[in-house]
């Protein structure tokens, strides 16, 4: 069968990849909803399939949402999606396991049980179907949308719930009863495990809740996320190396988790509360084994500037005949040294998010970040050497107005004349790329409770800064 040598053709790639033997068991079918090449691109993902795996007792799968022309060929041969390392159908799995970065990927978890011919909703899944479980940032935020079709949501940072649900799961003998049951003591003793059927919620008229009432004494009132403080684990890095992703034969490692900064629309900056930077003795020493190993290295960070030995480590890499890149940076905390070291790699293009056009509407998003701050950075990058440049854009902030709107045209058109004028002499010029994004508030920020703009608002924005700048090129 194609599906078959294809899953076949991209293990034989990878190098990390786990083939165990079923027998005596318990069996996971860790599911990244979206492709492959961006599955395998999430530190998360990878970081749980190394959890899982290092038990003796469980052997964890990967699947996948089929890209276009597998979609196809599953639905034509009506057969169900089928895991990477063994190929084996979802329902023969005790577990699925959906590993959730985005809402946007929310329907995708529907396609994937549709196409595992598994009835959607949990009421209507009998016993022989495996329990589905999920978790990942986005399941911390809001879980509510996926609460019909997810037996359990493990609430919090991998390392810490999901080891404790699947010890908690061997401890108790829980293969032995029957799914309500399994819940249930789940639900009791494993901190950060929310099972959507013992709860009962009433909405007013408004949509907004009424009440939220547990149906069971020993299920906790309310759902707290667990998280790995202090931060002295092994480090989260890839478990599983491969050409096919964005961040190719690139191992991930992750530097810091969450941020300081306090910016108002940010969920990672409030839902990793409190920052947490790993010690500095813990990452020397695993870098030893990891630069053995590898050549090229992808550093995780929220704002790599915030970690205090940022310019050693790189130096080290490099050192070690090793390459880098960095994830992304304040502008305002870039220093020289950085600069040259990341000269020195192959990462030809630096990221920074302004968020917003004018201070004043930075100083609302708590963006602490003025214009002189973003400009002397270029001038840093441009007097370091050649990098194009990536720049962050939001609209439909809070309080917005199009003078804001069209002080991020006068921003971008200041930035590229500064890197032009301090790239004098140079043969070349880096281009200058923007990503606009849209508000969508999230839960847990201050912005919470702000409406989102409208569709034809943002989409006049949009025309406004496009049209602006489509002549100046970049
Ligand atoms: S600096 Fe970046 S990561 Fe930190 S809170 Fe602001 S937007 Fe979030």
């Amino acid at each position: 069968m194609k599906i078959v040598s294809l899953y076949k053709d991209r293990l034989a790639k990878e190098r990390g990849a786990v083939k165990k033997d079923w027998g005596g068991k318990i069996s996971v079918a860790l599911i990244y909803p979206n492709y492959y090449r961006i599955g395998m691109s999430n530190l998360g993902f990878q970081s749980v399939y190394g959890i899982l795996n290092e038990n003796p007792a469980i052997v964890a799968e990967r699947v996948f949402l089929p890209e276009q022309e597998e979609l196809l060929l599953y639905r034509r041969t009506n057969n169900t999606l089928l895991s990477v390392e063994s190929q084996a159908p979802l329902q023969k799995f005790d577990f699925l396991a959906f590993s959730l970065s985005f809402q946007n990927d929310y329907p995708n978890v529907l396609t994937i049980l549709d196409l595992s011919k598994i009835p959607l909703m949990c009421k209507d899944r009998a016993e022989n179907y495996p329990l589905i479980i999920a978790g990942g940032v986005t399941t911390f935020m809001n879980p509510e949308p996926l609460a019909s079709f997810i037996d359990c949501f493990l609430i919090g940072e991998g390392e810490v719930i999901v080891k404790k649900f699947f010890d908690a799961y061997l401890d108790f003998q829980l293969s032995t009863v029957n799914k309500e049951e399994t819940l249930r003591v789940l639900g009791s003793v494993v901190e950060g495990v929310y099972c959507p059927s013992f709860y009962k919620v009433t909405y007013r008229e408004d949509g907004s809740i009424g009440s939220f009432d547990t149906l069971i004494s020993s299920i906790p009132s309310r759902v707290k996320a667990v998280k790995q403080v202090p931060f002295n684990g092994p480090l989260c890095q890839s478990k599983i190396i491969t050409p096919s992703t964005e961040f190719s034969d690139t191992i991930l490692v992750e530097l810091n988790r969450g941020c300081g900064a306090g910016c108002r629309f940010c969920a990672a900056g409030y839902v990793y509360r409190p920052p947490r930077i790993i010690e500095e003795k813990n990452i020397f020493s695993s870098f030893e084994s990891i630069l053995d190993e590898n050549t090229r290295v992808g550093l995780v960070s929220p704002s790599a500037t915030d970690v205090p030995w940022i310019e050693r480590l790189t130096s080290t890499i490099l050192e070690r005949g090793g390459d880098f890149s960095v994830s992304s940076f304040r502008a305002d905390s870039l220093t020289t040294d950085l600069l040259k070291n990341i000269k020195k790699s192959s990462q030809k293009t630096l990221t920074f998010a302004p968020e917003a056009g004018s201070e004043r509407l930075r100083m609302v998003i708590n963006k602490k970040l003025t214009t002189e701050e973003i400009l002397e950075a270029i001038i840093r990058i441009a007097r370091t050497g050649f990098f194009h440049i990536k720049l962050y854009f939001i609209i439909g902030l809070p309080t917005e107005t199009r003078e804001d709107v069209k002080d991020i045209i006068g921003l971008v058109k200041s930035i590229r004349h500064h890197l032009i004028k301090e790239s004098k002499g140079r043969k070349r010029i880096g281009r200058i790329r923007l990503s606009i994004n849209c508000l969508v508030p999230k839960p847990f920020t201050p912005f919470q409770w702000f409406p989102m703009d409208t569709v034809d608002s943002l989409k006049e924005k949009q025309k406004i800064i496009k049209g602006a700048l489509s002549d100046v090129g970049g």
